[in-house]
């Protein structure tokens, strides 16, 4: 196809649509707190759903919960070429984060439309359910399961604290758009790109405004048991206590040697930290904590992730640890021919860009185990997110979704 061919997006109305979705859970802290399926999540997907329905789009639900737009094309027996990310967010959490993968998806199919033109596959906007894995644990479960990475009934079957299952939450989606038809799980794609706001600081801070994502680093995750004694503070002398709070930090500290790089690129976080039985007069007989370990290589991860064990055993003192490893993803590198694709398409619109990789993990993700897969990414204020302060710039999202659309087109004019 010609360059000149390409659908131009509409940035405006790209822009306004954010606007319009931010008020949908909207927090007094100019954030907004959607957590997967809330009835706040639940409207944001009628009104993209409105908006599609507005369009001819076709709008169909599977036994997931993830949501599928569709505008048809000239072959009807190829396999639907998508773009997508999720609506839901973290607690108090920001305006782009998700949405704007959405709503660059939808931007693209209504600038195709706009321009009058005829695809060879069809082309698909999608929302993934609960990608933030904030109210049901695990996060990106709509994109596993879809993808058969992870077990239908075991998601379904998933509570939030309140106990509400996963599963009546997909029925209440269903029951709220009731004109939607049924999509089945695993359908293939022949392709999948996914537009987000960085959620770090490296465009900003290189002036660049599309990132072009090489992959995502892979990670893993450990909790950290700790026992010694509970004593009485006042009366107990040091030699014969088992302080469950020293040890832990002894490993706490041992480890965070062990995790140093100079090239900083390693990401070693112990991020919760519990002393029980938590009084002031009272040694501590237990103490526990987590281990978030990202790195792209997955040599680094086994080499480095293994070393966990021994070095929390190897400072244990007179107290006894245990370590266990609770999950863990291999890095992923997106396909070169869809990665070059991405950047010709940014260089071809005239927007500075670079090669970035995915510190974050997204649903991408698992869609690159079952179809070509890509990322772009535009930049986010100081790349702050997961925050209220999260912010992006229009002109920034108006190139990330006219990057998608080109993108679209190209992969939907493929055999
Ligand atoms: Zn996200």
């Amino acid at each position: 196809m010609a360059d000149n061919m390409l659908p131009t997006i509409n940035a405006e109305r790209i822009w306004q649509r954010h606007l319009e979705m931010a008020q949908i859970g909207a927090t007094p802290g100019g954030g907004v707190h959607r957590l997967a399926l809330t009835s706040q999540d639940i409207a944001a997907h009628r009104l993209l759903a409105e908006w599609a329905e507005a369009r001819g789009f076709a709008v169909e639900i599977d036994a997931m919960g993830n949501m599928f737009i569709r505008r048809p094309g000239s072959d009807p027996a190829l396999a639907p070429v998508a773009s997508g990310s999720h609506t839901d967010t973290q607690p108090n959490g920001g305006r782009f984060d998700g949405i704007f993968g959405v709503l660059a998806a939808f931007e693209a199919l209504e600038a195709v439309d706009d321009a009058g033109l005829t695809t060879r596959h069809p082309l698909e906007a999608i929302v993934w359910n609960n990608e933030e894995g904030a109210r049901f644990v695990p996060g990106c479960s709509g994109s596993a399961v879809y993808t058969g990475a992870m077990a239908l009934d075991d998601m379904l079957d998933c509570r939030d604290r309140d106990g509400v299952t996963m599963r009546a939450c997909v029925d209440d989606l269903r029951a709220a758009l009731p004109a939607a038809g049924v999509r089945e799980l695993g359908r293939p794609l022949a392709g999948f790109v996914e537009a987000h706001i960085e959620q770090g600081p490296e465009l900003e801070a290189n002036g660049n405004t599309i990132g072009v994502v090489g992959g995502m680093q892979g990670n893993r995750r450990f909790h950290v048991d700790v026992t010694g004694e509970d004593a009485h503070s006042g009366t107990t002398p040091r030699a014969g206590r088992k302080d469950a709070f020293v040890a832990a930090t002894d490993m706490a500290v041992a480890l965070r040697e062990v995790f140093w790089d100079d090239e900083d690129v390693v990401r070693f976080t112990i991020g919760q930290f519990d002393v029980l039985p938590g009084a002031k007069s009272v040694v501590p007989g237990k103490a526990s904590f987590t281990i978030d370990f990202r790195h792209p290589s997955a040599e680094t991860l086994q080499e480095l992730g293994d070393r966990v064990g021994p070095v929390c055993t190897a400072h244990a003192g007179p107290c006894h640890v245990e370590t266990h490893e609770i999950s863990s993803a291999v890095p992923v590198d997106f396909p070169k021919p869809m990665v070059s694709r991405i950047a010709a398409a940014a260089e071809r619109r005239g927007f500075a860009s670079q090669p970035i990789y995915s510190g974050a993990g997204h649903d991408a993700r698992y869609l690159a185990e079952t179809c070509p897969a890509g990322m772009v990414f535009i930049p986010c204020w100081r790349g702050i997110s997961h925050n209220e302060a999260e912010r992006a710039e229009p002109s920034d999202i108006a190139a990330g979704a006219q990057v998608i659309s080109d993108v679209l087109v190209e992969l939907a004019e493929l055999p």
